[in-house]
């Protein structure tokens, strides 16, 4: 015991990273980053992940932030996951930005970085697992049906980086609230030692929800994009007048979208917030979400809202995250 403390004490003996930038360790193995962690938690602190694809904005900031409040050491993964990409465009075009990414993590408070490449996180195999997480259920519908294999994916990377990671609290935003409840759901099943806390979604002043994706977006593009988020607000303001029909939401919502010739809606729906089922009705103390997305010139772009806020504000993330443990 006391030669183990004493190891870690000493920080010569952390794992090396592979270099350092604004006094941040740059680990791009899973061994060392893990080891990294160990020596951490050795020490009696808590650890805090956010892992994130890159091309770090506010939203990431404010995850990165909040991890930071609550958690010793938070440590950022930079990983773009090649398995959570149908489009091989998507891909080649996904923005990629480490050096203003790392002056990001700085500032937010973050202590580390984990930056593996696709050969370090899939050593095996160019670009893919064969052992693979699946989510067939919570995957299949609203993103997983217009990007078949994505949840599989995204699934697949999140276990291995909080597997990686060990125990911890990580950290990720309702923006894509979907990818949440996946990964509350997988980190349940798999029995992960990790605490999930979802973070609110961060929007521009003009109410468009922050994605890395949007730099793709012309000028005349984002200005049309901004009709999903009054799209939302549009539907939680009918329910808020007495609306209890999601079917009626959902039109008036489908309606404001279609006055953007240049926005092509996929969906725009009321959903039980845990297991993204369709709701049949508005009137139900369940927790409801509205969950939207719509292609914006070269864009796919996802958006949604809690439309009773202030009916689960006392709910609390942590509850709702116990509360989609539940889910079938
Ligand atoms: P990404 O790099 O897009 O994979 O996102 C990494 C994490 O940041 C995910 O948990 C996202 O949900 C979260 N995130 C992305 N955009 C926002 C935003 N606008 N507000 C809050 N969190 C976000």
């Amino acid at each position: 015991m006391t030669t183990v403390f004493a190891e870690v004490a000493d920080p010569r003996s952390l794992p090396r990273p592979l270099s350092r930038s604004l006094g941040i360790p740059i680990f791009d193995t899973v061994a060392g980053y893990s080891a990294a962690l160990d020596a951490v938690r050795r020490n009696g602190r808590t650890v805090g992940v956010v892992p994130t694809m890159g091309a770090l904005h506010a939203g990431h900031a404010s995850l990165i932030r909040q991890a930071a409040e609550e958690c010793d050491v938070v440590a950022v993964s930079i990983f773009v996951n090649p398995t959570q990409f149908g489009d091989p465009s998507d891909l080649a075009n996904y923005p990629r930005t480490l050096e203003t990414d790392l002056a990001t993590v700085a500032a937010a408070g973050g202590q580390m970085v984990f930056a593996p490449s696709v050969g370090e996180m899939y050593p095996d195999l160019q670009g893919g697992a064969q052992a693979t997480v699946s989510v067939p259920y919570l995957g299949a519908r609203w993103e997983g049906a217009s990007r078949p294999g994505h949840f599989d994916g995204v699934a697949t990377v999140v276990v291995k980086l909080l597997e990686i990671a060990g125990p911890c609290r990580a950290y990720f935003g309702e923006k894509d609230f979907q990818q949440l409840a996946v990964v509350r759901r997988v980190v349940k099943d798999r029995s992960l030692p990790t605490e999930v806390v979802g973070c609110e979604t961060v929007r521009d002043d003009a109410g468009l929800a922050l994605s890395s994706r949007n730099v793709r977006l012309s000028s005349a593009e984002r200005q049309a994009a901004l009709v999903l988020s009054r799209a939302l607000r549009t539907g939680a303001a009918l329910m808020a007048q007495g609306e209890n029909d999601p079917v009626a939401v959902e039109r008036a919502m489908a309606e404001l979208v279609a006055t953007e010739p240049s926005v092509a809606l996929d969906y725009a729906v009321v959903v039980h917030a845990d297991d993204l089922e369709p709701a049949t009705t508005c009137a139900t103390e369940r927790p409801l979400r509205l969950l939207t997305a719509a292609t914006v010139g070269p864009v796919r772009l996802i958006d949604n809202l809690d439309p009773r806020p202030h009916r689960h504000a006392d709910a609390g993330r942590r509850e709702m995250a116990s509360a989609a443990g539940t889910m079938s």
